[in-house]
């Protein structure tokens, strides 16, 4: 029998998170006050999260301890499956090995619980008793509903509008684990009504969404609000993912020529990328890691790098990414978790310093990447990860056309059971292409205010 599943038990459960800061050649730049255009201290973030994942954000130690108590909710699920992704290279033809890391086996499905079990256990230990939070399409929602439950603390979820009406059973997963859940934008908040003023059918976006839980959580000192991606130690808790795939990898007798991850703030993209490009910054290795985005929000491939707000309100500090501009709503595409206007800070330098890559698919294209993945590997994917799946397709007919054998790694963050509706509107013909003209996406730019680089 072939080897499909490289599997470690559960004392393999990596015992530190892996931080990419300490090995960049260029250091992230600071994030400014929006009012002043000053760098701004780790303080400044005080109002919104606790102290220990603020240290963890700033923090230049190549290494942070995973507390017990994490790792051993991990086990949970952890380690996850890596399978070498044998029917798909059959379907493909190609030369190429390929291999998938699979992130679905978690409770609510994707990478998330990863850091959302890591956040809700240092927000127990500082007394929070709420967490507030935005979530596109759900996972995030989900993750830190969880989470939550699992600590004993109350959980408010924001969910953009668009999902919300799209997955429903999202919401009632979210409720399951003790979660209240908002239609994002809502009544509940200040920026919420004023933007339901000036557009009530707004489908909403997590720029929306991000501003209603941060404003919640600056208005209680007892209630802290969590993010699911792009901040810098949301990207240390994922390097969980990689650290484990490269043992797996290493048992199987292999190391990636490729790489590749779906990308939506940096965040599952960075936990699988960035134990390897460790090895790029230690080893001098040359492992090709890319990004990859949808055609519709195509910040990495298509937005400048500049300062910009991470929320559409505009109450976050300015930080140093690729953007589309923070009030750009992009098309209302079924992966969710793919529609934010900006990158995290550390992927935004590595790119910029080209030892990432990025590519762009189109809507339509990923669907087909997703069902040719489903009918050869069994595993039906999350709209976000059938991204992945269209460029290590792409890469894998390359090695065919080339002749030549490279390994391909990739993540695939999420199953797609809740997202049956994105499926049944690719097989009714209602998905189209969908290209943005560089005069939406310059207009989108000629909006910000914010400095340049
Ligand atoms: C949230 C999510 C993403 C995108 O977020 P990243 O921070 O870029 O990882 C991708 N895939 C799935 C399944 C998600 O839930």
């Amino acid at each position: 029998m072939k080897n499909r599943k490289i599997l470690l038990s559960e004392n393999e459960i990596p015992e530190k998170w892996y931080n990419i800061i300490a090995d960049m050649p260029n250091k992230p730049l600071p994030p400014l006050h929006p009012g002043t255009l000053e760098p701004i201290g780790p303080e400044a973030l005080a109002p919104l999260f606790p102290m220990e994942l603020i240290k963890q954000e700033v923090t230049t130690d190549k290494w942070v301890d995973i507390p017990d108590e994490v790792r051993n909710i991990y086990s949970l699920w952890r380690p996850t499956p890596l399978y070498r992704a044998y029917g798909l290279e059959k379907a493909l033809d190609t030369p190429a090995k390929i291999y998938y890391k699979y992130e679905g086996v978690s409770p609510s499905g994707s990478h998330k619980p990863n850091t959302a079990v890591a956040q809700a256990y240092y927000n127990k230990q500082e007394g929070v008793k709420t967490i507030t939070t935005e979530t596109g399409a759900g996972q995030w929602g989900s993750a830190l509903a969880f989470a939550c439950n699992h600590f004993g603390i109350k959980c408010e979820v924001y969910m953009v509008k668009l999902s919300y009406d799209h997955k429903p059973y999202r919401k009632t997963m979210m409720n399951t684990w003790g979660a209240k859940v908002f239609p994002s934008p809502s009544e509940a908040t200040a920026i919420g009504r004023k933007i339901l003023a000036e557009n009530p059918n707004t489908t909403g976006s997590l720029g929306i969404a991000i501003s209603e839980a941060v404003e919640r959580a600056a208005s209680d000192e007892h209630t802290k609000y969590a993010l699911g991606s792009v901040l810098n130690h949301v990207k240390l808790h994922q390097t969980i993912v990689g650290q484990e795939a490269l043992k797996q990898l290493e048992k199987a007798g292999d190391l990636p020529d490729i790489v590749i991850a779906p990308f939506g703030g940096g965040s599952n993209f960075a936990g699988l990328a960035f134990p390897f490009l460790r090895l790029n910054f230690e080893q001098g290795k040359n492992i090709r890691c890319i990004a990859s985005e949808p055609s519709s929000c195509p910040k990495l491939t298509r937005g400048e790098f500049r300062y910009d707000f991470g929320d559409t309100g505009g109450m976050t500090p300015l930080l140093p990414m690729y953007t589309l501009g923070h009030t750009f709503v992009p098309a209302p595409i079924h992966a969710g978790g793919l529609r934010y206007h900006g990158a995290g800070v550390i992927v935004s330098q590595l790119l910029r310093d080209q030892l990432i890559e990025a590519v762009a698919h189109d809507n339509l294209e990923v669907f087909e990447a997703g069902v040719i993945f489903a009918k050869a590997e069994g595993i039906i994917p999350a709209p976000e990860a059938t991204h992945g799946i269209a460029t290590v397709i792409n890469e894998a007919q390359k090695c065919k056309e080339e002749g030549v054998s490279r390994t391909i790694l990739f993540n695939l963050c999420g199953h797609g059971n809740f997202d049956m509706k994105a499926y049944e509107d690719y097989f009714s013909g209602k998905i189209q292409k969908h290209e943005l003209s560089d005069a939406e996406i310059k207009a989108s730019l000629a909006q910000l205010t914010t400095p340049t680089i």
